[in-house]
């Protein structure tokens, strides 16, 4: 009898602290925090700095454009379940309003990494009489580490027992971001700096082009929901004549079709054009691309641009 009563102490004991664990930390079932990230690019950053502590639902896929995504009935329900949310913010993913305006009047703890860069960080862009900020921050790489502190910071308080481990991850990877920093700087010297002209579909990279010192041109704005017209084309076309551009580069999560027609206005004009490569812009790739995660989609699009540029 004594040893039924002590087994059941020891179980009670056990249970009590189990319990104890998990309103401390907030935590899900399996004492992990449950967070659903929006682009595959924030979804790399939570794992890299939660590591075994999170459990990162992601809503995008590789290739899939952020600007007109929506999300499905049942997206929106797993982001009302979720711990936390993470997103980008900065009206990048567009078809999203309504859902995160939800989920803040429900409490749901976010992560907004558009917050996380420094005011003086972010690129300001005039789009008619308005002033918007670009809101693809990812691509300057010392953004990138301000965001892992945020998202550091943003784990600890709501599990706060991992907060040490939080801190190691974010330390360890933006020593990775530093040596990224240093790859993308070395291998640019390979270009001649009247050549450092970068066209793409879309104005995905403009962060790229001011820390890195490239003259970045895209076909479309800093989003994809409206068209690029006849004249875009036309006007980008006498640039590139005018430039003696060779080389442009499609995007994964951008259709090439006006691409296509851009080279198309550049071959009539009688200037040879090529297309050099297909980039990662507002997404990841896949691990058959060997652009799975943030680090290895730069260092591709280096390659690809690298190559397409010599
Ligand atoms: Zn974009």
């Amino acid at each position: 009898m004594k040893k039924i009563m002590g087994l059941l102490l020891l179980t009670g004991i056990v249970f009590l602290s189990a319990c104890g664990q998990q309103t401390e930390s907030a935590a899900g079932d399996d004492g992990k925090i449950n967070v659903v990230a929006t682009t595959t690019m924030i979804k790399d950053l939570v794992e890299q700095v939660g590591g075994e502590q999170v459990a990162v639902t992601g809503l995008m896929g590789p290739g899939v454009d952020p600007h007109t995504y929506k999300p499905s009935a049942t997206e929106v329900n797993t982001i009302g379940e979720a711990d936390m949310i993470a997103y980008n913010g900065l009206h990048l993913e567009a078809q999203f309003t309504d859902v995160f305006e939800q989920s803040a009047q429900r409490g749901i703890p976010t992560m907004v990494i558009g917050d996380a860069i420094a005011e003086d960080d972010l690129i300001q862009v005039e789009e008619g009489a308005d002033s918007t900020v670009d809101p693809h921050i990812w691509f300057s790489v010392e953004n990138w580490k301000q965001a892992t502190d945020y998202v550091a910071d943003h784990l600890a308080e709501q599990d706060p027992k991992h907060a040490e481990a939080f801190e190691d991850n974010a330390v360890a990877y933006k020593q990775e971001l530093d040596e990224l920093q240093t790859y993308i700087t070395e291998r640019i010297e390979e270009i001649p700096e009247q050549s450092r002209y970068l066209v793409t579909a879309h104005d995905a990279f403009s962060y790229f082009g001011e820390a890195f010192d490239f003259e970045v041109v895209g076909l479309q704005g800093i989003n994809t929901q409206t068209e690029a017209g006849t004249g875009d084309i036309s006007s980008l076309a006498d640039f590139i004549v005018e430039k003696a551009i060779r080389s442009v580069f499609v995007e994964s999560s951008v259709s090439s079709r006006n691409m296509d027609a851009l080279m198309e206005a550049v071959n009539s004009r009688g200037q040879e054009l090529q297309n050099a490569g297909e980039l990662f812009s507002d997404a990841l790739g896949d691990e058959a691309q060997n652009a799975e995660t943030y680090i290895k989609m730069y260092r591709s699009n280096i390659d690809t641009i690298i190559e397409g540029l010599n």
